[in-house]
Formats: C-alpha cells, structure tokens, sequence
C-alpha cells in the first residue's frame, strides 16, 4: 500500500480546510453526510487518525480501533433516529470501488 496522502479530502475535512455537512464528533470519529447520496441517509463516518482503509484500522492500534468503534455506535444512534435498518459499508481498495484514501464506512439508510 501506498503513504497515507495527508491533503486527502477527508483529512482536509478534518482540518476543516474545506466544508462538510457534519453530523456527528468527538475525540475518535467525525460523520458527515455524503456530497453524492446513493440512499435516504448516507452518512460517511471516519476515524480521526490516518489509515487509510478498513485493513490499517483491524491491523492498527487496538485501543484506537475499539474507541473508534464506540464512537461508531454513536453516530449511527445519533444519525439514525428512527431506529431503521441500515448498511455499514467500507470499501477497501480501488479494485473495491474506493475513491478517497482516508478508511470510512458508508452508513445507508433507505
Ligand atoms: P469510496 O468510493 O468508498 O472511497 O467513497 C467515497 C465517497 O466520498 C463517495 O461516496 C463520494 O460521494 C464521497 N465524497 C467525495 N467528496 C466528498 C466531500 N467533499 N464531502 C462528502 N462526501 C464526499
């Protein structure tokens, strides 16, 4: 794998370099909505330290990664009120569709 790439945009998010529609924060995680919805709610929710995928995070620091899963639960209790169904998607890799170099999980909820 290639050197995480600090100007991605959601590392640029983070540093509030450019705006996002921001749903839910604190010390581990940031969750905006997508700027190209594929659903009714499509959250993008993101750890704030620099993996940049799902594969870097499982093999990265596990204190990190359970308070970054915490912090998950959170903002899909905060995003989804209506206590639907969803769909927690990371896509890893470009052979897997993904487009930005900073780990995310798509959260969908139709
Ligand atoms: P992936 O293909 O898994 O890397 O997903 C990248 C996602 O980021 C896509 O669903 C894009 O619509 C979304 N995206 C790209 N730029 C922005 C942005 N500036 N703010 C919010 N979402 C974005």
């Amino acid at each position: 794998m290639n050197k995480y790439d600090t100007n991605n945009i959601f590392a640029k998010i983070l540093r509030t370099e450019i705006p996002s529609d921001m749903l839910y924060e604190d010390e581990y995680a940031a969750s905006f909505k997508d700027i190209n919805p594929q659903a009714k709610i499509h959250a993008l929710i993101i750890p704030k330290k620099e993996y940049q995928n799902i594969s870097e995070l499982l093999d990265g620091d596990k204190e990190f990664l359970s308070n970054f899963m915490k912090s998950v639960s959170k903002a899909i209790k905060k995003i989804n009120v209506k206590n639907e169904d969803f769909q927690l998607i990371a896509n890893n890799g470009e052979n897997a569709g993904q487009e930005i170099f900073h780990m995310h999980f798509h959260l969908l909820i139709d």
